[in-house]
């Protein structure tokens, strides 16, 4: 039985983390179950675990008595005593920035971390990957393209040494074959209608506009310790290569599965052992599979998550940060959809140069979000 603390168990994420425990009742057992606000969710989770700890992040004030943890610093004391009753797994399925400390605590703690938080990489994966060579854990990526490109790599001997460049698939969201003038005039609602994955509701809108494919740029970059330029992107509507990699005598090698993030979930719990849990399989003859490049006119976020890939620093702070105020804005219909990428473009041409550090990150971080809303003209454009 290997403990499993789940960070964010009532997102979709975390759903699909209970599922995979559910499927396979002999290997897993859940210790910790985390939220921000859905109280209520975790007591139903605590009466299915009656072992596991509960931590509610936020709304503590209307929060069941039930429950052992609140608040941000109670979470991460959950973390460290799961810890240290021996749990040596911790999911992170927490949306948005507010993943980091809750990794880096998982960490400090000694806890192997199977991370769908990709903003943990994209913001601090310089002091998270420091952190777990000191302590010897592992980071097993769970973000579909990350996972498939991490088993191709462990699948291959002397995959990293032989690697020319990794292809990240992207569905190209519920907008590809849209028009700049229709895309100007799109909604929330239009935006969260996607057409092969089915997630939270910021991850949805960062699928449509591409922001999600430039973090996850950011994020294979860090992860795989490669440059930039050797991180492409290709279109793939039908989500079913998960991603890609090529060696240096050409030859390319791809992940393929029907787009169900309990695929990835699975691979990163039984890690480093794989499991005999079988999936629905493809039926090859029933697929047609495009490929095609991203238009980065119509989705200018891409293209500036290369640069900010490239200039490194505190880069990567400020675009997930402004991006993810542009995209909670866009929820609230207080801003149209193409003023995302002109939100975060506008924040990025600040200086955001500095040594990564967790205080810096959370400097940058904040500053960045002021920014935004420092940016009247455009909050007023539409
Ligand atoms: P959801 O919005 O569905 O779930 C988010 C989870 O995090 C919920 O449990 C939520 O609690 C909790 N949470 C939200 N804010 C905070 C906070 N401030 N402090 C602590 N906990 C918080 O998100 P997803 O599951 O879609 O995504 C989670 C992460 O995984 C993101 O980083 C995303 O990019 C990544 N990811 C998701 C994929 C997917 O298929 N969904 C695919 C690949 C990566 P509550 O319910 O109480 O609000
Ligand atoms: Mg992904």
């Amino acid at each position: 039985m290997k403990a499993i603390a789940i960070l964010g168990a009532t997102g979709s994420i975390g759903k699909s983390v209970l599922d995979v425990i559910h499927k396979n009742p002999d290997c897993f057992e859940p210790v910790l179950f985390s939220a921000h606000t859905d109280g209520e969710a975790l007591l139903r989770l605590g009466k299915k675990y009656p072992n596991a700890r509960l931590a509610l992040a936020g709304n503590v004030e209307n929060a069941p008595k039930a429950i052992h943890y609140m608040g941000r610093e109670g979470l991460l004391r959950a973390i460290e005593a799961c810890a240290q009753s021996g749990c040596g797994l911790a999911v992170n399925g927490i949306a948005g920035a507010a993943g980091l400390e809750p990794s880096l605590a998982a960490i400090d703690a000694g806890m192997d971390l199977a991370l769908a938080n990709k903003e943990t990489i994209v913001m601090a994966g310089e002091v998270t990957f420091r952190k777990a060579r000191e302590k010897n854990i592992a980071i097993i990526p769970v973000d579909s393209e990350h996972s498939a490109v991490f088993q191709l790599l462990r699948a291959h001997a002397g995959g990293a040494e032989r690697l020319d460049s990794i292809i990240l698939t992207a569905s190209g969201g519920p907008f590809r074959a849209l028009s700049s003038e229709q895309l100007a005039r799109v909604t929330p609602k239009d935006a969260l209608a996607h057409p092969t994955w089915k997630m939270g509701a910021k991850i949805t809108v960062d699928s449509a506009s591409m922001a999600n494919k430039g973090l996850e740029v950011i994020e294979a970059v860090k992860l795989f310790a490669v440059p930039p330029d050797k991180v492409k992107v290709i279109v793939h509507p039908q989500s079913v290569v998960h991603s890609m990699i090529r060696f240096s005598d050409g030859s390319m090698y791809a992940q393929l599965s029907k787009p169900d993030m309990r695929r990835p979930i699975q691979d990163a719990l039984f890690f480093p052992n794989k499991s005999a849990v079988s999936f629905d399989s493809l039926d090859l003859t029933s697929l047609t599979l495009e490929f095609e490049a991203p238009d980065e006119k119509k989705f200018p976020l891409l293209p500036l998550a290369y640069r900010v890939a490239e200039a490194r620093a505190l880069y990567p702070v400020a675009y997930n940060a402004a991006n993810e105020e542009a995209a909670s804005l866009f929820l609230e219909e207080r801003i149209g959809f193409l003023d995302i990428a002109r939100i975060v473009e506008a924040v990025l041409q600040r200086d955001w140069t500095g040594i990564v550090t967790v205080d810096a990150v959370w400097e940058a971080d904040k500053k960045a979000r002021s920014c935004v809303y420092g940016l009247k003209n455009l909050l007023h454009a539409s």
